[in-house]
């Protein structure tokens, strides 16, 4: 008799993404288990590669069909052709069996490799046993770096993110680099190349968590709906099956409390909870409320933590001392043995929706977890996405609704006012006359404001007046944006930077000007209207360092700053008592998206927006600037009516038939010639064409192939793009569809001139 074990390789093209088996020799035995890494010999070259192990059994040519097989192609065994298993990785597990039957689910419904999907499942860099990390260092002076900076030297921000951080300290581990400048790996492999950065290994020093003293808070007495709401969930709990169910409550309408309960009884009846929020409304705030419910019992995992304390709270998930994980996205993969309930608050949001391979929205992970444990799947939002609201609406899911906020406070008062009018009254300001009168009033009470606007850098973009030219990224069709502080032009979509042309470098004019005012314009503005008063900027680009968003939050409640000024960041969860007035310019930018969702997004905005108002004792104001005043989701928004935006909405919807009545798959082909890729384009469309002609039923069960076409980015770091756009109510025939162009256009060896992208429901269409 043999020990077998069953392995995928980690790296592997779709091609190679298959079950191998190889003999375990007799002295590991015992040491190669399910779930673990193992080094071996791969291909003809014997090639050593790292894989996971899917299972392990005895075999004596009879028993192969006891165990469960992921892999439809190998069903008989050859022995003798078997080659043996180098060397484990791993000691212990990184995934267990639950886990890898959920890759082995990832795999098929994402159409990616089981690599991919086990990548999500622990924290990189996990298994460097020896205790060191690769670093990044200055290699040159201080100064020699700050002159390449300033004479421009560097054309790519990410470059400069990354030479200002390491001038900053004395080296950094390279997995904290790439995630706190927001950029991969090679980056700083371009600046070792230029002679700027160098690698070392450093030795891991982390602080142990700080046991800080906390407070015990007790359970607040619920309000009527919030008992209600709590009776039923934890019959319901109580029930061990599966059950998903939405509560949808308006802003400070005690939706957390209710979780918090919620959670209570299941860690009574001895289980676990995952709670997911949306990236940036994991503030202190959120998780002090849930620490000084439940104590050391919680973890928090969210892409703020450096690499090494990101592996020390997935330890103690895994060890078995946490009862509550609170995370944002890929919290959903938190080893937790005994699950009894995934809360997603803020169901709407888009960054629970993955943007790289596998692309995964974590509802769906969430949905197929609690199905296999029979858990319960709870949804929170004060504005739920038109396609939950619809499944709770016709039952599918349950529905409970928080009409009232907790201490009866008053919805905010929400006034709009129309910017063509003040345009033509004179009044060329990014603030309307009412929001001037109204900040200042704040200002003299001693009260806080906020002003959201959807646009960070300084301007949208830089044209000549006299020519019309527009100052565009070299390699994608995007405006690039002005930013003031650094006084570039910066390229949202690849990092691109030059700084401003003074004069047009078309027709020589000088008259060429930045327009559109982002959110470095509007803090400016503030400044200059409103002499002394203290104001703060949010956004992506002010937070990339470490708990640089929290110290903003604790400086503008604090130090009682007159005004904040941000992107959506500040829309999400924050519960400022001092805060009585938001201010929402440019209020209909959302609409122009050209994607199906932008109603949606912008009824959204402005509710999440005004519920920021008045969470005090004191009543808020929200005023909303428009252009378009007269669109339904603003004039909801107005008058805090979900459920008559909702009405219209998926009036709209299904006659376009969009989703929840289909669902929409985008592939995207991409390549530096754009003739192949739209020749390459036209190819899938008819390999499309005949998939569901093939599979086509009678029941008028429509598939639409739209394009392909440029799509709405037609280039994107110098590589031309073709959309394809398809809507299929049947998910299972639609996957299919897509691995058959997926693997028939993705290579096997890797590169290919035309790549192909495929996103099933995005979120985001351009
Ligand atoms: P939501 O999550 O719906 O926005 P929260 O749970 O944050 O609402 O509640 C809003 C505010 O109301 C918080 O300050 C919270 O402490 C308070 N609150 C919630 N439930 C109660 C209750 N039953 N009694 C008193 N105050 C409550
Ligand atoms: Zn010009
Ligand atoms: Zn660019």
């Amino acid at each position: 008799m043999y020990m077998i074990a069953s392995v995928v390789l980690n790296n592997a093209t779709r091609a190679f993404d298959k079950e191998y088996y190889y003999l375990i020799p007799m002295d590991l035995t015992g040491k190669i288990k399910p779930g673990i890494r193992v080094m071996v010999p791969f291909g003809a070259g014997n090639r050593p590669r790292e894989a996971y192990v899917i299972d392990v059994f005895p075999f004596n040519n009879s028993s192969c069909d006891e165990r469960n097989s992921y892999n439809e192609y190998a069903t008989t065994i050859d022995v003798s052709q078997l080659k043996d298993i180098l060397r484990p990785v791993d000691e212990k597990p990184v995934v267990d069996r639950d886990m890898l039957k959920l890759a082995a689910w990832m795999r098929e419904r994402y159409i990616c490799t089981f690599g991919d999907a086990i990548k999500c499942m622990y924290p990189a860099g996990k298994g460097a046993k020896e205790k060191t990390l690769k670093a990044a260092y200055l290699a040159v002076t201080r100064e020699e770096a700050e002159r390449m900076i300033q004479d421009n030297k560097l054309k790519k921000i990410q470059h400069i993110r990354v030479l200002e951080m390491l001038m900053d300290n004395e080296f950094i581990p390279v997995c904290d680099v790439t995630k706190f400048a927001g950029v991969s790996s090679s980056v700083l492999d371009t600046l070792k190349k230029y002679g700027l950065v160098n690698y070392k290994e450093v030795r891991i020093t982390r602080n142990p968590l700080k046991s800080r003293k906390i407070r015990q808070t007790q359970p607040l007495v619920p309000t009527p709906e919030q008992a209600k709401a709590l009776d039923f969930l934890k019959k319901k709990l109580e029930e061990n099956r599966y059950y998903e169910c939405l509560i949808h409550g308006v802003t400070g309408s005690g939706k957390t409390e209710v979780y918090l309960q919620l959670i209570h009884h299941a860690i009574d009846m001895g289980k676990e909870a995952i709670v997911l929020v949306p990236e940036i409304s994991l503030t202190p705030q959120m998780v002090e409320r849930f620490r000084e419910r439940f104590g050391n019992e919680v973890a928090v995992l969210h892409s703020r933590l450096s690499q090494g304390e990101r592996y020390d709270q997935w330890s103690l998930v895994k060890d078995g001392h946490i009862k509550v994980v609170v995370g944002a996205r890929s919290a959903v993969f938190a080893p937790l043995k005994n699950l009894g309930i995934i809360i997603i608050d803020e169901e709407h949001e888009g960054t629970y929706k993955s943007e790289t391979t596998p692309k995964y929205h974590a509802a769906e992970i969430a949905r197929k977890r609690c199905y296999e444990k029979g858990a319960m799947l709870l949804y929170g939002s004060a504005t739920p996405s038109c396609e939950t609201y619809f499944k709770a609406k016709k039952g599918l899911i349950g529905l409970l609704e928080l009409k009232s906020r907790t201490n009866n406070m008053v919805m905010p008062e929400v006034e709009i006012v129309d910017m063509r009018k003040e345009l033509e009254e004179g009044n060329r300001s990014v603030f309307s006359r009412k929001l001037q009168d109204e900040i200042k009033n704040n200002i003299k009470l001693g009260q806080q404001t906020m002003l959201f606007l959807n646009r960070r850098g300084h301007s949208s973009f830089v044209l000549c007046r006299n020519c019309g030219y527009v100052v565009k990224c070299v390699g994608c069709s995007i405006n690039m944006t002005y930013h003031a502080y650094e006084d570039r032009l910066i390229c949202h979509y690849c990092g691109y930077t030059i700084r401003p042309p003074k004069i047009c470098p078309k027709c020589k004019s000088t008259h060429i000007r930045h327009f559109g005012a982002g959110t470095q314009k509007v803090e400016e503005e503030v400044k200059k209207q409103f002499p002394g008063c203290s104001v703060i900027r949010m956004d992506i680009d002010t937070t990339t360092c470490k708990n640089s968003h929290e110290k903003i939050l604790r400086d503008f409640c604090e130090n009682n700053i007159n005004v904040m000024v941000g992107t959506q960041m500040i829309a999400k969860g924050h519960d400022f008592h001092n805060v009585t007035l938001v201010g929402v310019l440019a209020a209909d930018s959302l609409l122009n998206l050209g994607d199906y969702r932008a109603s949606e997004r912008t009824f959204q905005l402005i509710t999440q927006v005004a519920g920021r108002a008045g969470r005090g004792d004191l009543p808020g104001r929200v005023i909303i600037q428009a252009y378009n005043t007269e669109d339904f989701s603003i004039q909801a928004a107005l008058r805090h009516d979900f459920e008559t935006f909702f009405k219209q909405e998926i009036m709209i919807r299904k006659k376009l038939n969009y989703p929840p009545f289909t669902n929409i798959a985008s592939i995207i082909l991409s390549g530096a010639n754009e003739k192949q890729v739209s020749e390459t384009a036209s190819q899938v469309k008819k390999d499309l064409l005949k998939e569901f002609c093939s599979s086509e039923t009678s029941e008028g069960n429509i598939t639409e192939i739209l394009g392909p076409v440029p799509a709405p980015i037609k280039k994107i770091m110098n590589k031309y793009r073709w959309r394809i756009i398809i809507k299929c109510e049947d998910m299972e025939k639609l996957i299919k569809a897509l691995t058959c162009i997926s693997d028939k256009y993705c290579s096997k060896t890797g590169r290919r001139p035309v790549e192909l992208g495929i996103d099933i429901n995005p979120f985001n269409m351009l």
